[in-house]
């Protein structure tokens, strides 16, 4: 599909408004932002980004329509969150392209991006009847105790520019289903796919006459995130995005107490031991440190190698890299795409320069690519380095195609190397020994949110929770009960009888 084709598809126009109260366009007054491509550093088209009255415009008709949203059963709710799967599915080569086109990420992991979106959707169908509460027996006669979820309100939503439209998807199909409103605050360096997300959405909610309001956007920069951690009309903010930001944000959430929910950096490791298959352990290391152009919260930044097999799989990751192809992601022959702009370049510039400060040794030396195919000027060879896991430079995520080695002896010091880093989102051990295994996902193992045995680090399905601890700053999204995020738990207890007997035995006559 051609880039003017999918655009006319999609509806983006040469200068596109910057909010939406759901189905409608607001005049917005912001600073333009523009896209371009990292493919061919091509100006794709302008939004006009929100000024603060745009904004507040956004947030408070998504106040207004949250009284009868709540109203509306779950599971019809569900059924219109199923027609966006639906339309999803008609949008999802133009889509995907899009997002492939805007982005820098390869076609099939565009296309991917979108079919999580059809994932997503599906499962929150299934959980619109699934909303479950426990019930208690009530340590007093007569009386009968239960909890229930009810909706919050206004969830806010930010997302970064790696995901463009999946995280959205996981945060605001759960967040309708649940009877919330949300606001999306889109990457500002992919305003695009969120203005075609709005655009199909906006259709279904328009034909099923959902309340005006249920699905706010308000594409602004950093700034626009500050107002919506500030803004006591939200009661959940959903903020994927670096650690920094996700400091900031949990610091203005928590200044008023309010709730947020952080997806933050990562900084993950596969652990190859002496007992793993190194061929798939191979693999796995590659597409996953240099999938997304290394981009991925749950890229492979780290191996951690057994000294018996260290040599071997070190000449097998050589061989690999050799083989890589770099060039435009919607080639299917190319496996590395672009950084999403020059200031990532310079960032990964930054960091081999730091690496060769402390002495780290290349293995597969990086650099900037140019010439006919790159005149983006953000197309970088993947590269490897030997590393010591206490510099600086190793805690830290670079958000590029880096991947660090290191050696060890026992497996007590390989989940110490894993575990010792700021972040703890993904995890992996490439071992075919059980006990091994199992050591590894038990409490004296990985610390982190997602621990896998003989997989990589990167490519999560969506029916398990998605999150990680420490910097990666726990939240969880996505499968299993993460709904929870989205509700507020209320318990009920409910006297039958015609006595007033208190809690604990407690006596009071009166
Ligand atoms: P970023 O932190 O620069 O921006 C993310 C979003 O936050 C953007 O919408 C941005 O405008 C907004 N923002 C920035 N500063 C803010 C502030 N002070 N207050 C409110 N909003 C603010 O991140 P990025 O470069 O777009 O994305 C890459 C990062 O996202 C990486 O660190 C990656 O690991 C992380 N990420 C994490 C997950 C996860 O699920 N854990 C998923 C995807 C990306």
């Amino acid at each position: 599909m051609n880039i003017k084709k999918v655009l006319t598809t999609l509806g983006i126009d040469k200068v596109n408004e910057g909010a939406a109260t759901g189905t409608k366009w607001i005049k917005s007054n912001g600073a333009a932002i523009e896209s371009f491509s990292p493919v061919d550093g091509k100006r794709i088209a302008a939004v006009t980004g929100v000024d603060r009255k745009n904004y507040d415009t956004v947030v408070s008709q998504a106040e207004a329509a949250f009284p009868e949203w709540r109203m509306w059963p779950a599971p019809k709710r569900g059924e219109v969150v199923r027609q966006i799967g639906e339309a999803l599915r008609k949008n999802k080569e133009a889509l995907g392209t899009l997002v492939s086109y805007e982005m820098g990420k390869s076609l099939q992991e565009g296309l991917g991006e979108v079919q999580e979106m059809i994932d997503i959707a599906d499962f929150a169908v299934g959980l619109s009847r699934q909303l479950y509460g426990l019930t208690m027996h009530s340590e007093r006669p007569m009386h009968r105790m239960y909890e229930q979820w009810h909706p919050l309100g206004v969830v806010g939503i930010i997302s970064a520019f790696n995901f463009p439209v999946a995280v959205w998807s996981w945060n605001s199909f759960l967040a309708w289903v649940c009877g919330n409103t949300c606001v999306w605050k889109p990457s500002e360096k992919t305003p695009l796919t969120a203005i075609a997300c709005q655009k199909i959405v906006a259709n279904v909610f328009k034909a099923n006459n959902v309340p005006e309001g249920v699905n706010g956007l308000a594409i602004g920069g950093r700034e626009t995130g500050e107002w919506m951690s500030n803004d006591t009309r939200i009661p959940l903010v959903s903020a994927t995005g670096s650690t920094r930001m996700g400091k900031a944000v949990g610091a203005a959430v928590g200044g008023r107490l309010g709730r947020s929910l952080l997806e933050l950096g990562g900084n993950n490791a596969i652990i190859v031991s002496q007992h793993a298959d190194l061929t798939i352990a191979m693999r796995a290391a590659v597409f996953g440190a240099v999938g997304t152009a290394g981009q991925r919260c749950t890229t492979t930044r780290r191996l951690i190698i057994h000294e018996s097999v260290y040599d071997a799989f070190k000449k097998k990751l050589v061989a690999a890299y050799k083989n890589l192809s770099i060039g435009d992601p919607l080639d299917q022959n190319n496996h590395v795409g672009p950084l999403i702009d020059k200031d990532a370049v310079g960032n990964y510039l930054t960091a081999i320069s730091e690496l060769k400060k402390s002495g780290a040794k290349a293995v597969v030396a990086g650099g900037v690519l140019s010439g006919e195919g790159y005149e983006s000027g953000c197309y970088v060879k993947p590269c490897i380095y030997e590393v010591d896991n206490s510099w600086p430079i190793v805690q830290h995520e670079t958000f590029a195609p880096l991947l660090y080695i290191m050696k060890y002896k026992t497996l007590e010091e390989a989940i110490a190397l894993q575990n010792g880093v700021p972040q703890g989102l993904s995890s992996a051990i490439m071992t075919l020994n059980m006990r091994e295994s199992e050591q590894y996902l038990s409490h004296k193992g990985s610390d982190c949110g997602i621990a896998n045995v003989n997989i990589g680090t990167s490519g999560a399905e969506i029916g398990g929770a998605f999150g990680g601890e420490k910097e990666t700053g726990g939240g969880r999204e996505s499968g299993s009960d993460a709904w929870r995020a989205y509700m507020r738990r209320q318990t009920n207890t409910i006297n039958w009888s015609e006595e007033l007997p208190l809690a604990q035995g407690i006596k009071f006559t009166i």
